[in-house]
This record gives structure tokens, sequence and C-alpha cells, in this order.
């Protein structure tokens, strides 16, 4: 799968990037990750790529060309159009179904604004879909896009050691995951329950699925009831 990135700062995604899962995997060619500056596609001589909002208002926007030519220019080195997601604190809110959606795709490109976000008529031409990390204001998509490029890159085959590691993960099922325990066996007094130490599986994994639903209805009652 390819993802690229388009940012005013791809140093900073690259820095990410690079490091622990999402970085092996990149060395292990499992996901193409592209950062792409938008300030290259400026014909601006001071590579401006922002501008005074029009009927005035708070703060810049970026503008639509730059980002155009740039999605245009990823667009053409690949068979198929990318998705073209913009990162926006108005989108859908992001989730484990989306992240699955996505990672069946041959590629996303992912918009990250800035400032005050970007010229309305880039979304309405280009856009595809708009996703928030959560009903928050960020001060840019950077950090937005890259929770999604990691929650989406871990679950293409062979990123994490087993690919069934997920399946059992909180929000894969609808469901949180159960309480994990490692050694030793007792902790400050705190013992590890006795069944994960029984050697019967199947036991062991009907405790898990009822962990999980204890602890989805204690934490998330809201997951339950959808
Ligand atoms: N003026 C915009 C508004 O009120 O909707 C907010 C702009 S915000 C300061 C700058 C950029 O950060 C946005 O264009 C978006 O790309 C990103 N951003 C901020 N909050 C976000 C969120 N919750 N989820 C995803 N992206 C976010």
């Amino acid at each position: 799968m390819r993802i690229d990135i388009l940012t005013l700062f791809p140093e900073m995604c690259e820095r990410v990037l690079d490091e622990s899962m999402i970085g092996q995997a990149r060395k292990r060619e499992l996901v193409d990750i592209r950062c792409h500056n938008i300030r290259d596609y400026t014909d601006d001589k001071h590579r401006r790529v922002d501008d005074y909002p029009y009927g005035g208002g708070q703060g810049m926007l970026l503008k639509a060309e730059p980002i155009a030519r740039c999605f245009d220019a990823i667009a053409r080195q690949q068979e198929q159009r990318p998705l073209f997601i913009y990162m926006s604190p108005q989108g859908e809110v992001f989730r484990q179904s989306i992240a699955c959606e996505l990672s069946q795709m041959p590629g996303i490109c992912i918009l990250c604004g800035h400032y005050e976000g970007v010229d309305q008529r880039l979304l309405d031409e280009y856009i595809d879909r708009q996703l928030s990390i959560g009903d928050y204001v960020l001060t840019g998509g950077e950090l937005a896009a890259l929770t999604i490029t990691d929650a989406v890159t871990r679950l293409l085959p062979g990123v994490l050691s087993e690919d069934k590691s997920f399946e059992d993960e909180s929000h894969y099922n609808g469901l949180l995951e159960y309480p994990q325990y490692t050694r030793p066996a007792v902790w400050r007094g705190r013992e590890v329950p006795e069944v994960l130490t029984s050697g019967h599986q199947g036991k062991i994994e009907q405790w898990k699925r009822e962990q999980s639903l204890e602890v989805t209805r204690r934490l998330r009652p809201d997951m339950l009831d959808k």
C-alpha cells in the first residue's frame, strides 16, 4: 500500500514515521509512505502557500493551487487515483472500522491543514473524505495524519508479528481488550488470574471473552449499546 502525506512539515512526519514498527514496516517495504512539502508546488518566490481569507476573519488559509499541483503529481505516479483525505476537526471521527477500510485500498493521500485551514474550493474539487481524530482543534493536521497512518499501517499484512494479533485488540470486534499480565506471577502481592497459568486453552479463551465484555461494560458501555 502507498500512503502520501501533504504537509508543510515533512521532516516532522518523517521523524515519527521512521521509528518503531512503522519505521520497520517501511524498511521491509511492507508500506510505501512518502511525505511531500506543499511549498515545493508553489511559484511564489518566497515559497508562500497561505493568504488572507476573503471577507476578513482570523488567521490565514492554505491556498488551493499548490495543494492541487502536489496531489496531481502524486496521482500521476499511480495507476489508480488515490483516495484523497483531508484531516479536519469537521470530518467524520476516525475509528478502527475506517482504519480497516483504508488498509484495503491501494493508495491513500492525506492532506494536513494548517493556520485556519484550506480554501474551500480545493476541498470541493479534490477531497473524497474528511476525517477528524476527535472533537478538539489541533494547530495542524500532522499529528492527525500520523495517527491514521499508524493505525492503517499496522493492519497491513506482515507488519505485526502475527497477523491475527490485532483481531483481539480493542475496537476490532466492537469490544475492548481483556486485561493482560506478564512475569512475575506475583507482583507486590497481586497475583495473575489463576486461569491464565492453568494451561487450559479453552478456559483461557472463555475468560478472555468474559473479561472483554466486562471491561467494555465498565469503561465504554456505549459500545455495547451499538
Ligand atoms: N479553522 C478550522 C475550524 O475551525 O474548523 C480549524 C483549523 S486547525 C487550527 C488547522 C488544521 O489542523 C486543520 O486544517 C486540520 O488539518 C488540522 N486539525 C485540527 N484539529 C483536527 C482534528 N481534530 N482532527 C483532524 N485534523 C485536525
